[in-house]
């Protein structure tokens, strides 16, 4: 892997696309080249206002041509970037800019308010306004054209490939948010692993940056020079915000589309012949049951992938006959292991399982372990916690030397997921472990249920989650969202369950609702759905 860091991304990527378009953003293009200048800019205004290597820069904002310029510039400025969901209420801002230190922040119009309110007490040395361009900034503040007037050069850094490029905070879904700490070189580890994995080039050291070469291998996937993507997915979350540098480096266009709409993104897939999409299995189900699905033509697309939370048979096959021309793969990866960890692979040698999540990437080692003693590596077909060691995998939580000592061992760290690989090498995703049940004193995967619920007719989707019964541990509790214009009939489902589960895994109690409550990165929230079970 290169020993680079990711300060030579845009000067790199220009050499390699130089006029071709990288960012779409509404009306506005932004070129490979002017990608590279203005990040230079930006890391040169921040070394101007004393804000440089290993200082920690706070991106608040939303998907946005800024945020990407702001991203790559404070990286080029040797900065370690944080993000945030720019919708973040002020205790959770302000606890994070306390934890990380940081020192200055790229915020938007629309946010500036709370994110002055959060930094009351912290000395930023800078607060720029990404997108107020035209305005006039409030004392304290600047708007990025000011910011970067006059300012040229990047600036030449000390920082090396093991130090810190992210402080990026997990989804939160089980729990409180953490700060994984994500080192250059674990970034520039898992985008040559996606490059290799799926677009079959390799990632090599040249002018002091890097390149591509072709592996030679006959492969499906992104081509370099032929690449375009539809980008819906928040990229202050690890998942869109890696698969961004591992497209953009394959000189993959950025089509911004702002928040989801179904019907908007299908007209922009079309409109841009976009080859490779991604996005999370929620907008998964929604765009591929839309009725414009049919009347749009898709058939420039080679890649469809979904990561970030498990996606159904139902939602897998409704999306192979929306996109008929594309290779339909299922990722899996989480924020402490960079992003991606596992997916299946495009050669024509791979083949797709369903239910699988695939093979390991490259150089990416797994193993299963014994829940109970996780000295205990299990064969094939049994189910354990997934362990992964590789280039892609972190240096632990920021302020929590503790849980990083139990989950990050010897190069390995436990990913919390229940898993099980089959004898080819194929992985299964069960479940969170956090998310498991134990009833009776059996293992009940609130997933397998999901699974049977999302087929009977008049379920579009579910989700289940244990209720406290006392002695004999958690009952599986089912919440569905009826397909438009279905009644559920309760019982019904439930027995519909019974059929086809063993007994204890029978699903005791079903909740209709309109809606799962999702988190930005379209996982379902089932701490939500837990409290409201206790509250009922
Ligand atoms: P927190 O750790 O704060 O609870 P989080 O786990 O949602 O939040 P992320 O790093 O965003 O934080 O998510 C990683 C998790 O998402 C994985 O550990 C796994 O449970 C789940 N996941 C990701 N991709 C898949 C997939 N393809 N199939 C099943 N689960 C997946």
């Amino acid at each position: 892997y290169p020993a680079v860091t990711m300060a030579v991304l845009p000067p790199s990527m220009a050499r390699m696309y130089g006029s071709r378009a990288a960012v779409i953003d509404g009306d506005r293009v932004l070129s490979f080249d002017d990608l590279d200048i203005e990040t230079a800019r930006v890391a040169a205004a921040l070394r101007a206002s004393d804000i440089g290597d290993r200082d920690v820069v706070l991106l608040h904002l939303t998907n946005s041509i800024e945020f990407i310029v702001a991203y790559y510039g404070s990286l080029r400025a040797g900065a370690t970037v944080t993000l945030v969901n720019p919708l973040q209420p002020v205790p959770g801002l302000r606890a994070q800019l306390v934890e990380t230190g940081a020192v200055a922040a790229f915020t938007g119009v629309e946010q500036l308010d709370r994110l002055l309110d959060a930094a009351l007490d912290v000395s930023l040395r800078a607060v720029v306004l990404a997108d107020g361009e035209g305005r006039t900034a409030p004392d304290g503040v600047v708007t990025l054209t000011d910011f970067t007037a006059g300012h040229m050069s990047a600036p030449v850094t000390e920082v090396v490939s093991d130090d810190i490029a992210h402080l990026a905070f997990t989804g939160g879904t089980t729990g409180v948010s953490k700060g994984v700490q994500v080192l250059h070189r674990n970034v520039i580890g898992n985008v040559t692993q996606m490059i290799g994995w799926r677009a079959g080039h390799a990632v090599v050291e040249s002018h002091g940056g890097i390149e591509l070469t072709p592996r030679g291998e006959d492969r499906r996937g992104v081509v370099p020079g032929d690449a375009a993507t539809v980008v819906v997915s928040p990229l202050f979350h690890a998942h869109a915000l890696i698969n961004m540098s591992f497209l953009l480096l394959c000189g993959a266009t950025h089509v911004l589309a702002g928040r989801f709409d179904p019907s908007k993104m299908l007209a922009l897939i079309e409109r841009h012949r976009a080859t490779y999409v991604t996005g999370s299995p929620a907008m998964w189900h929604a765009l591929a049951t839309h009725p414009e699905v049919g009347t749009r033509d898709l058939s420039s697309v080679q890649v469809v992938s979904s990561g970030a939370a498990p996606i159904d048979g139902v939602t897998l096959e409704h999306l192979r006959s929306a996109f008929p021309s594309g290779a339909v793969v299922e990722g899996y990866g989480l924020t402490e292991a960079t992003c991606l960890v596992s997916s299946a692979p495009l050669t024509a040698a791979g083949e797709y399982r369903l239910g699988s999540v695939g093979l390991p990437t490259y150089d990416t080692e797994v193993e299963i372990r014994s829940v109970v003693d996780r000295a205990v590596v299990l064969g094939a077909g049994e189910r354990g916690e997934l362990w992964v060691r590789g280039p892609q995998v972190t240096a632990g939580y920021l302020g929590h030397p503790e849980i990083t000592a139990v989950q990050f061992v010897d190069g390995w760290l436990d990913t919390g997921d229940i898993a099980f690989r089959d004898a080819d090498g194929y992985l299964y995703i069960c479940d969170r472990a956090k998310d498991m049940l134990i009833y009776k004193g059996y293992n009940v995967y609130p997933r397998e249920l999901e699974e049977i619920l999302v087929t009977h007719p008049d379920v579009a989707s579910a989700a289940v989650v244990g209720r406290d019964a006392g002695s004999v541990g958690q009952e599986p509790v089912a919440f569905l969202v009826p397909e438009p214009g279905h009644v559920i009939d309760g019982e019904g489902v439930r027995a519909f369950v019974a059929e086809q589960v063993l007994p204890y895994k029978k699903v005791r109690d079903v909740v209709i609702v309109e809606e799962l409550p999702t988190s930005a990165a379209g996982k379902v929230q089932k701490v939500a759905l837990r409290e409201r079970l206790a509250t009922a």
